[in-house]
């Protein structure tokens, strides 16, 4: 790490000359800096110098950026709300109400204080906080970032502790925020820095390695370049070619990450080419590729499409003559500025056009489309907790690395592992609500499917659908999880509300068979004592749990009157008979102990009497019956409960599915069907079909029956039909 110079008043106005020329502008900075320096006046840094050389380090580094005058002088003035108590109205008043808002705002997200929160939480609202500010005006974050890589300059002068939590925020939050925004000087000397304070060894270890292979890659770097530069001057294309290195945290980074050896990362030598127009670049990487090897699968073109932050380049890998690999980028002077500065460069500051900072701001959330999902998402999440947001940006907006695109060809972001359930939420949350298909690369694909960067894809949705809780099992993305929990929360609550009048009927009910008065005991302040009790949150989550039989009603009334009622003869009878004078349902299940639930069979394995069978209980459909064998039972967790059959002599009849593989032969179908009736079971639906490759027919049948045994009868009936080779129950 280089020792910064010392930066003076006349080193900011020589950089400031360099884009800024109407006195009026000039004023303005001269005016920040005289009235912050006053104001700041008998402050010392840690390290002993006058606060106000952190303050003209801040206004040069956003001088660099070729950010507007307003932005620099705002850089001046952005401690002094909170070191000075100057008000923000005393600053709209002496510069103008837009400085005092980016002052304010920048105040806003240092000005967090530690109290009740836990360290996690409080970090998470702070960042919360920055996002928050980014948002409304993007002059706040270039202001935040040149604040922040000052101080990282002149961390040493902080505790070690301090150090370590500083490094830590700036290399999760600032240094992403830089990098999502293009400003990869800033990104760079950040992570290098952060990298420095947080692991010294490690830094030290990196620095002198690249130290030690120095001078022999710069003598292959800088012969390549002679070169190349012979090779270009002879097509008559003006450019200008240097050398590059890669900094210390992304060597680091690769070596971890990617599992690298030094050598492999460094022994990749660098190259750019900048020249003046895009067909040059093209011209570039055509002669390059005619007279060196390039290694295939290499070549990228961010020319024709960007990546998110804006960067564009041409990259591309050859073999040089001294059989060394050289990545070489070609670009224009343009796609340069933007890949060093990124946003700022893209909205440099020009004197004489119509400044509009709610334009530029409405531009970049356009430009960067990953920024207006951002702001969509913070203006949505108010509910979330804070590290739940982080936690989204964290994943879905700083971890992004798959692009793929819509059919007309727009770049959506996404984490690795994204499915098209991810992708959809992105475009919209209803794309993603009412999704029920995705065609990828013209393919119809299962929602769950792994999404690659170059896909295409397309949502199929239909409305009056909603999302599945299996969703949750595999999407990546924090934004679709939220709005997956968030739609079913809804649904839930919205079915819960739909049951709520039946349990209160039903506590109404009880009271009075008690001959308690409904009216007078059925009141909020009767009720709610009763809620810790019952460990229910409100009265209608106790109705809901009256309704659905988790609690009874004549337990509620129990505890609600406090007195226990003497128990009839006729009730001792009808617990004494419970399991067998029960009033026949329509499933012809019941559970044991528990009057007149909501029970059906399940439809996948389709369980019949006298099945061994297992329910469980379903979020809003009642107790759920399966057969003991179902697979499905299997899959994820579930609530069992004990289930039993109805011993009921009626003539009750249950659907069964039977698939029948037989070795196809004329005839078939009539043999099965003939055994079928002959053992009285009506049939409701037959499909029979055969492969052609294998010669096999399956015939799938749906059948009446009485129960278990029957079923059994029907399939050694079958098996005895010729030609028939395996007869089982369906379940899927
Ligand atoms: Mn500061």
């Amino acid at each position: 790490m280089a020792e910064k110079k010392q930066i003076t008043m006349d080193d900011i106005r020589a950089q400031v000359h360099t884009y800024l020329n109407e006195p009026s502008n000039l004023e303005l900075i001269e005016h920040a800096a005289a009235f912050a320096e006053k104001r700041h006046e008998h402050q010392k840094r840690k390290s002993g110098e006058p606060y106000f050389v952190h303050l003209m380090n801040v206004a040069y580094i956003l001088a660099e950026l070729h950010t507007g005058p307003e932005t620099v002088a705002a850089g001046f003035l952005h401690d002094t709300i909170e070191d000075t108590g100057i008000t923000k109205e005393e600053l709209a008043k002496e510069f103008n109400p837009d400085i005092a808002e980016i002052v304010e705002s920048v105040t806003k997200i240092g000005a967090l204080k530690l109290n009740n929160m836990d360290e996690k939480e409080y970090q998470a609202s702070n960042h919360r906080k920055i996002f928050i500010a980014m948002a409304k005006d993007i002059r706040v974050i270039l202001v935040k970032l040149a604040d922040r890589l000052h101080n990282m300059r002149t961390l040493q002068f902080k505790s070690e502790a301090s150090q370590k939590r500083i490094a830590r925020e700036t290399l999760d939050v600032y240094a992403p925020i830089a990098h999502r925004l293009g400003i990869s000087t800033i990104k760079n000397e950040l992570e290098d820095l952060c990298f420095f304070y947080l692991d010294r060894e490690e830094y030290y270890h990196v620095a002198k390695l690249v130290e030690m292979k120095k001078a022999e890659r710069d003598e292959s770097v800088q012969q390549m370049i002679r070169d190349i530069s012979a090779l270009l001057q002879e097509h008559n294309i003006e450019f200008n070619i240097f050398g590059r290195s890669k900094h210390l945290y992304s060597i680091y980074h690769k070596m971890t990450e990617r599992n690298k050896r030094f050598d492999e990362i460094l022994d990749l030598l660098a190259i750019r080419i900048v020249t003046k127009t895009e067909l040059n670049c093209y011209e570039i990487l055509g002669y390059i590729h005619a007279n060196y090897r390039p290694i295939p699968g290499r070549l990228k073109d961010y020319i024709a499409m960007p990546k998110v932050n804006m960067y564009q380049s041409l990259h591309t890998t050859i073999i040089g003559p001294d059989g060394k690999i050289y990545e070489i980028q070609i670009r224009t002077e343009e796609m340069d500025d933007i890949a060093e500065k990124g946003i700022a460069a893209h909205w440099k500051y020009k004197e004489g056009t119509n400044y509009n900072s709610r334009r530029e701001q409405k531009e970049m959330e356009e430009k960067l489309f990953w920024f207006r999902d951002f702001v969509a998402y913070t203006g949505e999440s108010q509910d979330a907790s804070a590290s739940e947001y982080m936690e989204t940006l964290q994943r879905d907006i700083f971890e992004a690395n798959v692009y793929v695109m819509t059919p007309r060809g727009k770049v959506i972001d996404l984490p690795n592992g994204a499915t098209p359930i991810d992708f959809a939420y992105r475009i919209h949350t209803d794309v993603g609500n009412q999704a029920v298909g995705a065609i990828v690369n013209e393919t119809m694909v299962p929602l769950n499917t792994e999404l690659h960067t170059g896909d295409v894809v397309q949502i199929k949705t239909m409305k009056g659908t909603g999302p599945s809780e299996d969703w949750l099992k595999f999407v990546k993305t924090n934004q679709a999880k939220s709005r997956i929990r968030a739609y079913l929360t809804k649904k839930e609550t919205e079915e819960k509300q739909k049951l709520v009048p039946e349990g209160e009927r039903m506590l109404r009910d009880e009271l009075r068979k008690r001959g308690f008065d409904p009216e007078a005991w059925m009141d909020k302040k009767k009720l709610e004592p009763l809620l810790t009790v019952l460990s229910k949150k409100t009265t209608v989550d106790l109705f809901y749990a009256i309704a659905v039989r988790s609690l009874t009603a004549s337990q509620v009334a129990e505890k609600l009157t406090n007195q226990k009622r003497p128990v009839s003869d006729e009730e001792l009878e009808k617990f004494i008979n419970r399991d067998k004078r029960r009033t026949p349902s329509k499933s012809g299940v019941y559970v044991p102990g528990i009057e007149s639930m909501k029970i059906s069979l399940a439809q996948c394995c389709m369980p019949v009497y006298g099945d061994k069978i297992v329910g469980f209980i379903t979020k809003g459909e009642g107790v759920k019956v399966h057969r003991a064998d179902c697979p499905s039972l299997k899959r994820g967790p579930k609530k069992f409960i004990d289930v039993k059959w109805e011993d009921v002599n009626d003539e009750r009849m249950f659907d069964c599915n039977l698939i029948i593989l037989a070795k196809s032969r004329n005839f078939l179908l009539t043999d099965v069907v003939t055994a079928i009736s002959q053992m009285k079971a009506p049939m409701v639906q037959v499909n029979a079909n055969m492969n052609q490759e294998t010669l096999i027919t399956t015939i799938k049948m749906k059948v009446q029956v009485h129960n278990a045994q029957q079923v059994d009868a029907i399939a050694a009936n079958l098996k005895k039909v010729d030609s028939i080779l395996e007869v089982k129950r369906d379940s899927n």
